[in-house]
């Protein structure tokens, strides 16, 4: 049977427009047509479903008829480029559901034209990725809130391949670095950290990432660079290994972290217990030495003045006593460099002390050095013993002149400042509060770091033979500790000198300062208890006094002490006694004494200063001081004044 040819077309045209229905249907994809007006025309299956519309109504509406409006608007926008366009265009689009869920879909809309080539309209493929979008979405989140964790630490971070090349690095690493991302991504670790062009291993530095890399172990390695002042910066470097399925170490995580705040406190730290160290020692040796130089300077001055004038053996013993108080000066220094020399402090105004001394540090600085001074208005009144303080002066004005042999400019400031804590966190030391400070600033030499760690230290000095003690700064040290001030020293090798002392503020107004009265021996006839473990010492008083009119009992300890006071209660009329001795100190023995004969005058002799005298001396009475070496006219200046304070 033959099918003539017209019907076989209709058949097959028949079959093929089933053939595509069938397809359009089965496509789980939302599929659906729409004229150049935005009308809906044929729509499948899966477009009935998401809609909730069914094909028969969906035909002739619009996207304004049963979208958001939002989404309506964003559908027509995307619809008109496809309908302008000559290829299909891919969009991703959203629907808000009420109830609060959106959905997203993934569409590609395609124009559609006739024969002739005129436009028909558009067919949409639409399909849902809301799925795809939550877990996007999600990994997205996650993947910020663990870069939010890494950027949020302060140390720095990154990731290297086994090719030492950084693949990821934190917000604190750029900014160590001072580069962008984009500038480190891709390049070699130890060209970026330390603009090297080769690694650290091969120029003799551990390196961890090498040891990770190697073990599959974490490791820590220190490192020391240099910023771009050549100064050392310390880091230490951490490594961890990164790994793949196969327990590869495929990469390794590398924190850095800058220690060298960390070292430079350390290193303040030891600094500051060396300095201890060294001042106990030295106050140890010039505490013993004194009494040595009591000795020799009143034995000196005895057999001086027991000479006739022609005497030639007196130039001799001139020459004794100008040795001895050159050394008795190198002892007091060091003294007050261990904070050993009494100091008599009263409440002052330091710019006027300054002012005081205007004119003794011009004859000292001499007319090469300009000297200025530059005091806040007003007044800074702190504890301060003048004699002390223009010694700090002296010793700082004396420095800045041999920084400047060819001349330059001392300044010498005061400001009140208040020091709060970032004080403390610079510089490892201080304490907060209200401070005079005073500045000397010179214009001369500077010097290095290495010099400036080294400058308090007794004895160091970079002067030539003969020219520096190298004292000068360890006494002014020792001088501003005892003030309970601190002292900050600001150089660079060409760029001049500052030094920056503090000392604490106090209420009230200062007292003008007490021009030091003029030593004049006295004699007397009264009666002395000597206590005196040092017998040299305890013979060359003895030997003043008796020779100056007064009656001496003696005593080598402090029990003997005791028991001749008990023997000539009725005689003595003052207490001279050592403050350490064996047996019993001097307050145990004022504290006998003090029962057989209450408020019977006394006066400590000691090489310990007056603070630490007046710290341990609980007698309820308070007894004169006076330090050691003494000399004769201060021995029996002191002696006199107590004895006539006593009877008045
Ligand atoms: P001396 O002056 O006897 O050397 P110091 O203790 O006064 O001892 O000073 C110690 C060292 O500190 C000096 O030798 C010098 O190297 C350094 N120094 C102190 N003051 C200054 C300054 N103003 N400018 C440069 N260097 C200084
Ligand atoms: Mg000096």
């Amino acid at each position: 049977m033959t099918v003539p040819d017209d019907c076989h077309e209709q058949q097959f045209l028949k079959n093929a427009n089933a053939h595509l229905q069938a397809l359009i249907q089965a496509i789980p994809d939302m599929v659906y047509f729409k004229d150049v007006h935005g009308r809906y025309g044929m729509v499948n299956r899966a477009m009935e479903t998401v809609s909730g519309i069914a094909a028969g109504r969906l035909a002739g509406m619009t996207s304004e008829d049963h979208l958001p409006p939002d989404a309506a608007a964003r559908c027509r926008e995307s619809d008109r480029i496809a309908l302008e366009g000559n290829r299909p265009v891919q969009t991703e689009e959203y629907i808000d559901i009420p109830g609060g869920t959106r959905r997203h879909f993934d569409i590609v809309k395609s124009p559609i034209r006739d024969a002739a080539g005129d436009l028909l309209g558009l067919v949409a493929v639409c399909r849902d990725i809301t799925e795809r979008k939550n877990i996007e979405d999600a990994l997205r989140r996650s993947e910020k809130f663990n870069r939010d964790i890494l950027e949020s630490v302060d140390e720095a971070f990154i990731v290297i391949d086994r090719d030492f090349r950084i693949i990821s690095a934190n917000k604190a690493y750029l900014d160590q670095v001072k580069r962008p991302l984009r500038e480190v991504i891709g390049k070699a670790c130890f060209a970026v950290s330390h603009g090297s062009t080769a690694s650290c291993h091969e120029q003799g530095e551990p390196c961890a990432v090498l040891e990770t890399f190697a073990t599959g172990e974490p490791r820590t390695a220190l490192h020391t660079h240099r910023d771009r002042e050549q100064d050392p910066v310390y880091v230490e470097i951490k490594s961890y290994p990164l790994k793949d399925g196969e327990g590869r170490t495929v990469a390794a995580i590398e924190i850095i972290n800058n220690i060298s705040e960390k070292k430079r406190l350390e290193e303040q730290l030891r600094h500051a217990q060396k300095m201890e160290a060294v001042g106990q020692l030295a106050g140890g040796i010039a505490h013993d030495f004194n009494n040595i130089l009591t000795a020799i300077i009143g034995y000196g001055s005895l057999l001086k003045s027991g000479l006739a004038p022609d005497d030639p053996l007196r130039h001799d013993a001139v020459q004794i006593l100008d040795a001895a108080e050159r050394a008795a000066n190198l002892t007091r220094g060091l003294l007050t460099f261990s904070r050993k020399q009494p100091i008599c402090p009263a409440a002052v105004n330091v710019n006027e002390i300054i002012g005081n001394t205007e004119r003794l540090l011009r004859r000292v600085i001499g007319e090469d050095v300009e000297i200025r001074f530059q005091p806040t208005c007003g007044e800074l009144a702190v504890m301060a013993d003048v004699s002390h303080f223009e010694q700090v002066l002296m010793n700082l004005a004396t420095n800045a002149k041999d920084a400047m042999p060819n001349g330059g400019r001392i300044t010498i400031s005061t400001a009140s400042v208040h020091l709060g804590p970032g004080f403390i966190r610079t510089y490892g030391y201080g304490k907060q509060g209200d401070y005079a400070r005073i500045t000397v600033a010179d214009t001369g030499a500077g010097m290095d770091s290495r010099t400036k760690l080294k400058i308090f230290e007794p004895f160091f000095t970079t002067k030539a033979r003969g020219k520096g003690t190298g004292l000068g700064l360890s006494i002014v040290y020792g001088i501003v500790k005892q003030h309970s001030g601190f002292i900050v020293c600001d150089s660079l090798p060409g760029a001049g000198t500052r030094f920056d002392i503090y000392l604490p503020l106090v209420q009230g107004r200062a007292a003008p300062p007490l021009s030091p009265g003029v030593i004049a021996p006295g004699g007397g006839t009264e009666t002395i208890l000597l206590v005196e473990d040092d017998a040299a010492v305890r013979k060359l008083i003895r030997n003043i006094l008796e020779r100056n009119g007064y009656g001496v009992i003696d005593a080598g300890d402090g029990e003997e002490a005791v028991e001749r006071f008990r023997e000539n209660s009725d005689r003595v009329q003052l207490l001279l006694l050592d403050f350490i001795m064996p047996k019993k100190n001097g307050n145990e023995v004022i504290a006998a004494i003090g029962q057989i004969r209450p408020g019977l005058p006394a006066i400590f002799l000691s090489g310990y200063t007056a603070d630490y005298v007046a710290r341990y001396n609980t007698s309820p009475y308070r007894a004169a001081f006076l330090a050691k070496p003494v000399s004769p006219p201060q021995l029996l200046r002191k002696v006199r004044d107590v004895l006539d304070e006593s009877r008045a």
